[in-house]
């Protein structure tokens, strides 16, 4: 420690879902995609030529940006890209938020990263608690003094989605920018794209690692305003003027082209997601409404913590987050029909004792 600078020796740092080695798990923890990507992803990856990266990538990303663009029905120039949504996040408080003014506004159940980018960059946080049934009380939120507010919808870990209309009463009165991490957004399809066009306060954040089966790629965009858009580029560029590789921009320009492919295997997921539901309460689970392709779920009878400990003995990796309020729950993603199987019967096993 006798060489960090004080904020790194004080700073607490987001802890990501664990990918142990020790054994092959049925692995339900970090919200993957069960399904492969495109077929025109792979087409784009053979097609691409090594020998090109000798070069920098293009640093504005025009390609992807105008097939995301495309894809999204707005202009190329409304469009940002960056290193996973993730990367993208962290530019946001120090483009939209002062250590020395109002803070961000946040849920207190959301995604764990917001509090950590706020205290890394010194960022005020008014956090709010979620009502007794884990939804988000909009006018509550808008009463907190904050330069800005970050809403993920839908949430994290509680999968619960705000639909589109509430969504637009929210930024129309705030008078303040909302950003919206619309990671899960392909499972629930009422993105807040078109409020972009209508108002200059909304941010929509959005990635390829869950709807599009490119967790492995590391890439997300953000729409907006171009004022919005132009920040985050300003403070991109004091960090790295290339965060997109050519490899990444050719492979996701082709995926999100690919609107019928994802639509067919994010329904799926959406189906098995239910069966997958119907069977856990048929097992005494409590189990939240989800939009996102994951499940937040509480056993009748073991606490979170056990549940989690019992199915990674037999080989399912689940996410526990051991926080208040939630502690009695497990995050579960919704895998393939096989995995999710197994999931089942490892729980009847643990259940069953
Ligand atoms: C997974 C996730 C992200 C991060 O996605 P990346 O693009 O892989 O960095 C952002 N927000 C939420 C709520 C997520 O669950």
């Amino acid at each position: 420690m006798r060489y960090l600078s004080e904020k790194a020796k004080k700073i607490s740092p987001y802890t990501a879902g664990e990918q142990p080695k020790d054994k092959k798990y049925v692995k339900l923890n970090t919200n993957e995609n069960p399904y492969p990507p495109s077929p025109k992803v792979r087409a784009a990856v053979e097609k691409f030529d090594p020998a090109s990266l000798k070069l920098y990538p293009d640093p504005t990303a025009k390609a992807l940006r105008e097939a995301i663009g495309q894809a999204e029905g707005v202009p190329a120039e409304n469009v940002f890209c960056g290193n996973g949504s993730d990367e993208i996040l962290a530019l946001c408080f120090p483009a939209f938020f002062d250590p020395d003014g109002d803070g961000a506004a946040f849920a207190d159940i959301t995604y764990s990263f917001y509090p950590v980018f706020c205290d890394f960059f010194g960022i005020p946080k008014r956090i709010l608690p979620l009502d007794e049934d884990f939804t988000l009380d909009l006018e509550k939120l808008l009463a907190l003094p904050a330069q800005g507010f970050v809403v993920a919808n839908p949430n994290a870990p509680t999968g619960i989605g705000i639909p589109l209309g509430e969504v637009e009463g929210f930024v129309k009165k705030s008078g303040r920018l909302v950003i919206l991490d619309e990671a899960y957004m392909p499972f629930f399809g009422e993105s807040a794209v078109p409020l972009t066009k209508k108002y200059d306060n909304v941010l929509v954040v959005k990635t390829f690692s869950k709807g599009y089966s490119l967790a492995g790629i590391r890439c997300g965009y953000a729409i907006g305003d171009r004022s919005l858009i132009e920040g985050l580029e300003r403070v991109r560029d004091c960090f790295n003027s290339y965060p997109v590789d050519s490899l990444c921009q050719a492979a996701c320009a082709a995926a999100i082209l690919d609107a019928e492919y994802y639509s067919r295997m994010n329904g799926l997921v959406i189906f098995e997601r239910e069966q997958l539901r119907g069977a856990l309460e048929k097992m005494g689970f409590f189990v939240l409404p989800s939009r996102s392709n994951f499940l937040f779920a509480k056993s009748n009878s073991l606490s979170g913590g056990k549940v989690y400990a019992g199915l990674k003995e037999r080989g399912v990796l689940v996410r526990w987050f051991d926080k208040p309020k939630i502690s009695d729950f497990v995050r579960i993603t919704v895998g393939s029909a096989e995995e999710n199987e197994k999931l089942l019967e490892a729980l009847k096993d643990l259940l069953g004792r």
